[in-house]
């Protein structure tokens, strides 16, 4: 049976090219870039060109990209960073509710020493309020952190709105753009962040690197502590094979991205028309157009999300339930908590996430497929028996 996989969101297959961008600097050029002999300077090399690309990419300067094991990483480093370095000045950050666990546990941990954390709610369709963070700021307000577009139900949140805000308060804005940088237009200054996260395995680059944007004049302090590589910012020999990935993923990206996003919009369209005709008592979360257009994300009345998606992967098909992240607990998922949903509806849903090799055929399968899948499962419902 050929697997249909509608869950890039949680992860990307790793595009052809990139791997054989990466296999040299395994074998031929394995050199580590802070040595001074020529092979070493041949990583090193390879190391500062994808360092330009990545830059260049989100219109950043090269000396403001900082490369990391993958996206949880770049936002503790950014939230812990500034944190620590800030903490002479207040100790209130302000967040959202529907923040990936890369952020909200990173501001638990803080919240557990003394920092104070707002977590701004939403509204029914994950948004948040600019006029929310404006008012959430204090004279103790240091930081920022809102994420670009959600990976759960794709919405994409005001960030160029709470970025001129921050801008006027003065306070340093981070903003988890995991799941948009290679998917939607990505420019630091149009955004007005200081930091920006980053994570290689979403477009089809490999996993465990990722990347920081720093802008020039952030107070922040490091926290992997050795030698002095990323100019003294995070020790640690660097993943050469995972950044070169990184930046063939980031080349491919900047060439095919508006192409893509037109393809992947018109199927997400035809998924979601689909489900809604065809399967009584779905809703669509997040926003009808302010969202990612890979991202369908609905919920469905009297069936549980975990059935659905054992019963799809039967038929071949890799969805998901909520986040990949959050998928082996059986709490419900607290981005579509924070937006009203009931605990009920929140268990019941699914997320499709689309991207470089979904097909129109593998979308016209999954609405053949899912309606007899939830038909079946509600002829066994308990839920659905109580209602009649
Ligand atoms: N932030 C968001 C929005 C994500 O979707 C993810 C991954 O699912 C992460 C952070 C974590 O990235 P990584 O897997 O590279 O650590």
């Amino acid at each position: 049976m050929k697997r249909i996989y509608l869950d890039y969101a949680a992860t990307t297959p790793t595009h052809p090219e990139v791997v054989k961008a990466m296999l040299p600097y395994f074998t031929d050029a394995f050199g580590n870039p802070s040595s001074i002999y020529s092979h070493g300077q041949e990583a090193k090399g390879a190391l500062e060109e994808v360092r330009d690309k990545v830059a260049a990419f989100i219109n950043a300067g090269s000396d403001e990209v900082v490369f990391t094991s993958g996206g949880t990483e770049a936002d503790n480093f950014a939230i812990k960073g500034v944190a620590y370095a800030n903490e002479g000045k207040g100790n209130h950050i302000i967040t959202s509710s529907i923040e990936h666990h890369a952020v909200i546990e990173t501001c638990r941990f803080l919240e557990r020493r003394g920092f104070e954390i707002t977590y701004l709610p939403v509204d029914e369709y994950g948004l948040v309020d600019p006029a929310d963070v404006k008012a959430a700021i204090t004279d103790k307000t240091i930081l920022i952190s809102v994420m670009h577009a959600n990976n759960e139900m794709g919405t994409i949140e005001p960030i160029a709105e709470i970025g001129k805000i921050a801008q006027e308060a003065g306070i340093y804005f981070h903003t988890d753009a995991v799941q948009t940088v290679g998917h939607i237009p990505v420019d630091v200054n149009e955004l007005g962040v200081n930091l920006l996260s980053m994570s290689a395995h979403k477009l089809c680059g490999p996993k465990g690197v990722g990347a920081l944007y720093i802008r020039k004049g952030t107070k922040l302090i490091s926290f992997m502590h050795g030698g002095e590589q990323e100019r003294k910012r995070r020790a640690s020999t660097e993943n050469i094979p995972g950044v070169v990935g990184f930046g063939k993923a980031v080349e491919l990206a900047q060439q095919e991205m508006s192409e893509e996003t037109q393809r992947l919009t018109y199927l997400r369209d035809q998924l979601i028309k689909g489900l809604l005709e065809r399967i009584d008592r779905t809703r669509l979360n997040g926003h009808p157009l302010k969202r990612l257009p890979n991202n369908v994300n609905v919920s469905i009345d009297y069936v549980e999300g975990e059935s659905m998606v054992l019963n799809l992967d039967l038929e071949g098909i890799c969805v998901s339930t909520g986040s990949a992240c959050s998928s082996s607990s059986l709490e419900p998922s607290h981005v579509l908590l924070a937006m009203g949903l009931l605990h009920e509806q929140a268990h019941g849903s699914l997320r499709f996430s689309l991207g470089k090799w979904t097909s129109e055929e593998e979308i016209g399968r999954v609405l053949e497929v899912l309606p007899q899948i939830v038909a079946k499962l509600r002829a066994m419902s308990p839920l659905l028996k109580s209602q009649r």
